[in-house]
């Protein structure tokens, strides 16, 4: 496919500290979060006037999906603009407690791991065309992602070496304090399935396309990190992106299916020198470097051949030539500003010399933590990337004009549908694909298909609500900044 529409949910840690004092479990802690929200949409499961969904899944894990995006532009602006609505919220619950005398701060955090080692996700989502074989595209996936982290890793710190979760040991866990490309690597268990909490997979097979599901179909990937850097995640789609490209041109690929994925996700986490050897299906072994690079030079030649279809790919391949390199020798100066293990792991170094400290010093995992700290005033990601130590892809006001603005796609008709039924006063309910308002029975417009920006339907009922009045409330009252 020539365009493609890609979407990100991601999953916040909250928490709520109070030395001293009892701290808010973390429901008290995500209802007092949401209670704009809900006061503004009637549920804690909302879709905002950018077009995106903002809501609290089970386990208090506040929840932000962007808006179906169709250019990487477009897609990290969404992401970061995620960032200000729930930043906004804490700050408001913050202010709340202090009215109501409850000490403490509240910490929303973009990050995969909390304290008690539960894991939350950063789900990529890809539209993709229905006619492509979908088991071939899994099976030609799976090594790709399993060293994608070596790219767009967030980085992690290990205070005693690898934690051991059970099912796959580390083989050479000395229990020496080490730091991981990934956060999310140690909590995936399967290669695929159509379960998410239980038996995380890498690829969710679930089959809900929210679009025309004769021509269409969604892939959800759930095993990447969340990232705070937005050159990395344009990195994490734009070469995703490519990769399927060339699945879907049918392109021929040798074989690197793995002998265990799963296991081979996690090692190559813990391998920052991207060579221990993963052992594939044919026999043969093979780095977790030498199958990026191998997907690198087929994704040169895919894209040489075809031509690049949207002006960033020549950005995307030599971002991806850099990071590739900086791993093969070992030395992160020529992306430690664009890639988040490398931006972190730049920080926690600094740290490490200056206070002669190592990676099991508790002082280093709080660094860890802060740097995917959302508040800008405290989030040490968002520190650097104002000193200028952290590429951006897009400018400032782009991603504030993002937290209330849909991008052009299917997400621009939602957008218009819920700014006009709030102007007007009327209850409705929307989702990916439905538009409806509660009162008019059968004014349910359906929008399959999510690139197109305009719905004809749509816009007769907008105009129609635009006729009945501007009573109700205004859509400046929406949880957005
Ligand atoms: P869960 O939270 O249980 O994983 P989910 O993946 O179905 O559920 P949402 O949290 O609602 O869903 O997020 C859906 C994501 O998919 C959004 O980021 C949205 O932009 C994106 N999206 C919507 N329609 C499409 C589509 N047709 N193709 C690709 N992405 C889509
Ligand atoms: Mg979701
Ligand atoms: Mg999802």
């Amino acid at each position: 496919m020539d365009r493609r529409i890609y979407g990100v949910e991601t999953e916040f840690g909250l928490a709520h500290s109070a030395p001293g004092a009892r701290p808010l479990s973390p429901e008290e802690a995500a209802r007092t979060l949401f209670r704009p929200v809900v006061a503004w949409g009637r549920s804690s499961n909302v879709f905002l006037p950018n077009g995106g969904r903002l809501y609290l899944d089970v386990g208090s894990h506040p929840e932000y999906a962007t808006a179906e995006c169709a250019t990487l532009e477009d897609l990290v602006a969404q992401d970061k603009a995620g960032e200000l609505i729930v930043d906004d919220l804490r700050r408001q619950a913050q202010d709340a407690l202090r009215e109501q005398g409850t000490a403490g701060q509240l910490y929303l955090f973009k990050n995969n791991v909390d304290s008690r080692g539960n894991s939350y996700g950063s789900h990529e989502n890809y539209l993709i065309a229905r006619r492509t074989e979908f088991a071939r595209l899994v099976q030609i996936l799976i090594p790709f992602l399993v060293t994608r982290q070596l790219l767009v890793g967030a980085g992690k710190v290990h205070p005693a070496g690898p934690e051991d979760f059970g099912a796959v040991r580390m083989g050479d866990d000395t229990g020496a304090p080490s730091y991981s490309f990934s956060q999310r690597a140690d909590h995936i268990w399967e290669g695929s399935s159509s379960a998410t909490t239980r038996s995380r997979p890498l690829i969710n097979t679930r089959d809900e396309p929210h679009a025309d599901a004769e021509h269409y179909r969604r892939l959800h990937v759930i095993v990447g990190d969340s990232t705070m850097s937005q050159t990395t995640t344009a990195l994490r789609i734009g070469t995703t992106d490519l990769v399927l490209r060339m699945i879907e041109a049918g392109q021929i690929l040798p074989d690197r299916t793995m002998v265990d994925p799963v296991r081979s996700l996690r090692e190559v986490s813990h391998d920052l020198t991207g060579t221990r050897p993963v052992l594939l299906a044919d026999g043969t072994r093979r780095s977790a470097l030498d199958l990026q690079h191998e997907h690198l030079e087929a994704v040169r030649r895919f894209v040489d051949r075809e031509g690049a279809h949207h002006d960033r790919v020549p950005w995307v391949l030599d971002l991806w030539a850099r990071t590739l390199d900086a791993v093969a020798h070992q030395d992160t100066s020529a992306i430690d500003t664009e890639i988040d293990w490398a931006i972190k792991k730049k920080l926690l170094d600094g740290y490490a010399a200056r206070d002669g400290l190592d990676l099991s010093a508790p002082r280093m995992a709080q660094l860890d933590l802060a740097y995917h700290d959302t508040a800008p005033e405290r989030g040490l990601f968002n520190l650097l990337q104002r000193r200028g130590r952290a590429a951006t892809f897009v400018p400032d006001e782009r991603v504030q004009d993002a937290a209330r603005t849909p991008p052009a796609t299917r997400a621009a008709v939602r957008g218009r549908f819920i700014d006009a039924a709030l102007a007007s006063g009327h209850h409705y309910t929307v989702d990916w694909v439905h538009l409806k308002l509660n009162d008019r029975g059968r004014s349910t417009v359906l929008c399959k298909d999510p690139f197109a920006a305009r719905n004809p339907e749509a816009d007769a009922l907008v105009a129609a609500l635009g006729e009945s009045g501007a009573a109700g409330r205004g859509a400046g009252d929406a949880p957005v900044v």
